[in-house]
């Protein structure tokens, strides 16, 4: 893949690259150079239909087939994917602006989602108990149930589809992947590997586009389960539409995280560590850091050392050796994040470092350098809203009571970071949290794969999150057979 070769997209259907029905396209651009690099079909409801009757034959007989046979095709993909592994960061950083460091830890977390669904004989055990009664037994068998459908955003195009399909095919499904029109080609790139582990045709399919197919997988009947990632209000959206088709939804919505820094925290690691979760990936991620509510007593050192460190960030495309900070997805995101740079200024926010001077944001691609607002209140915009952009706020707090009211007044709870020394500290914010996943003295505190990803409040929909034991309840359903031996 180079950037000056444009692809034409397909849909990937039956093991088929089928043309989209829909002529409409949507360009794709590397957001470093603004080049465009592919065209992807925005497909109709009738494309959508024409894969998901064809994931569903391919349901009957992919869901007989062993489950040590189905997670050995995942062993080989596992081989594939690390075989693989710089061509696909490559093509992750050209496609979505992350820096190629960023974009080798996403594959590889890729990597163990697939490892992880690989463990599918032993992950779908069922249970019995021999003795419920005299001479009766009961036990628990579990099964697929059907055509899952996935939705995924534009900020992490190989993590988030293997939260998903790896789970979803390994425990006997069949999936219908809709990727975000922002970032197609890694999707494509995962199908073609499928295809060579040996996946058979139908289990995996990828329809390109829009609302049109969404709208289509939450309709559609033979769809059994909708796994969605991506903004607020999509996620709401999609979670009470797919229910009230009375299908299984998980869906993954927006956040907003923010860390605790107290007095007898190590400094020098809390800087560090907010610094690389505010900015990596252009603050496009769901767990970065956005807002920091620092004690008083230390507020002014901790602020010098977030602004020294943050001029030390280095700019530029992802492919470039050493750059860090690279572009935000779009044009229009850019706009939108300069405009909350003006809207935090004007609500009364102190403006400590500001990305609007840095000499990237006049280049070629869609560039912001790093923002840091100081004096944040929660009743201004900036502190309410997700940005997904790298502008951080800092809330000055008079001790951890309340920091944590304040950290609780936030509508999202999907990340929340302490840094302290103090184990009783830890043990408080723990209990009085709101939040899904925690983290102590680090930065971004995503979960492993075998670990669920666990967002509360606003951000997240459903009942069983994405990974971890979680993947296996979501993507299968359980019979209990009770016998009399007579
Ligand atoms: P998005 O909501 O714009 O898009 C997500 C998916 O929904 C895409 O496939 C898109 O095509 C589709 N979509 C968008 N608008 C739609 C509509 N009106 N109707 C039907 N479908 C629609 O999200 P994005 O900008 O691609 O991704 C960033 C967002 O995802 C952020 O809010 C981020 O916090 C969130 N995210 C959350 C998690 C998590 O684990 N909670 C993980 C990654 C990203």
């Amino acid at each position: 893949m180079t950037q000056t070769i444009v692809k034409s997209l397909k849909n990937y259907v039956g093991g088929k690259w089928i043309e989209a029905k829909s002529e409409k396209t949507e360009t794709v651009y590397n957001p470093a150079t603004e080049e465009v690099i592919a065209h992807v079909p925005i497909s109709s409801k009738d494309d959508l239909d024409h894969a998901v009757e064809v994931a569903n034959e391919a349901f009957q007989s992919w869901k007989e087939v062993a489950v040590p046979k189905r997670a050995r095709i995942l062993f080989n993909y596992q081989q594939l994917l690390v075989e693989h592994w710089d061509e696909l960061a490559e093509l992750l950083t050209i496609e979505n602006g992350k820096s190629l460091k960023e974009a080798h830890g996403e594959v590889l977390r890729g990597i163990e989602c697939v490892e992880y669904a690989a463990g599918a004989p032993s992950l779908m055990m069922g249970s019995q108990l021999p003795s419920i009664a005299t001479d009766l037994e009961s036990g628990v068998y579990r099964y697929p149930i059907g055509v899952i459908g996935g939705i995924t955003p534009f900020n992490f195009p190989m993590m988030v589809p293997t939260w998903m399909f790896p789970m979803a095919i390994v425990t006997g499904n069949t999936f219908v992947l809709k990727p975000s029109e922002r970032t197609p080609l890694l999707a494509n790139r995962l199908a073609e590997l499928l295809e060579e582990a040996g996946l058979p045709k139908g289990v995996f399919n990828i329809v390109h586009g829009a609302h049109d197919v969404v709208n289509g997988l939450l309709d559609h009947k033979e769809v059994a389960a909708i796994s969605f990632v991506g903004s607020q209000p999509v996620a709401e959206y999609v979670y009470k539409r797919g229910t009230e088709n009375l299908k299984r939804v998980q869906a993954l919505a927006g956040a907003k995280n923010h860390s605790t820094v107290l007095k007898d925290a190590d400094l020098e690691n809390a800087a560090t560590q907010i610094i690389s979760a505010a900015f990596g990936s252009a603050g496009e991620r769901c767990m970065a850091c956005s807002v920091v509510a620092v004690e008083d007593s230390i507020a002014d050192e901790l602020v010098e050392k977030l602004v020294q460190k943050a001029n030390e960030v280095k700019i530029g495309n992802g492919l470039d050796e050493g750059a860090f900070l690279g572009p935000v997805i779009r044009d229009q995101h850019k706009a939108r994040t300069l405009q909350y740079i003006e809207d935090g200024e004007k609500g009364g926010a102190k403006l400590i470092r500001d990305g609007r001077k840095d000499e990237c944001v006049h280049q070629d691609g869609y560039f912001v350098g790093p923002t840091i607002f100081d004096n944040v209140t929660s009743e201004m915009k900036i502190w309410k809203d997700e940005i997904f952009a790298p502008v951080l706020s800092i809330s000055r707090v008079k001790n951890l009571d309340d920091a944590v009211a304040l950290t609780n007044k936030s509508r999202f709870a999907n990340g929340a970071c302490i840094f302290t020394n103090k184990g009783g500290n830890v043990r408080q914010f723990r209990e009085t949290i709101d939040a899904g996943m925690i983290g102590v003295n680090i930065g971004v505190p995503a979960p492993m794969a075998f670990f669920p990803f666990s967002g509360w409040k606003d951000s997240f929909y459903g009942d069983l999150h994405a990974n971890g034991k979680d993947g296996i309840e979501f993507y299968t359903r359980k019979k209990v057979v009770t016998t009399r031996w007579v």
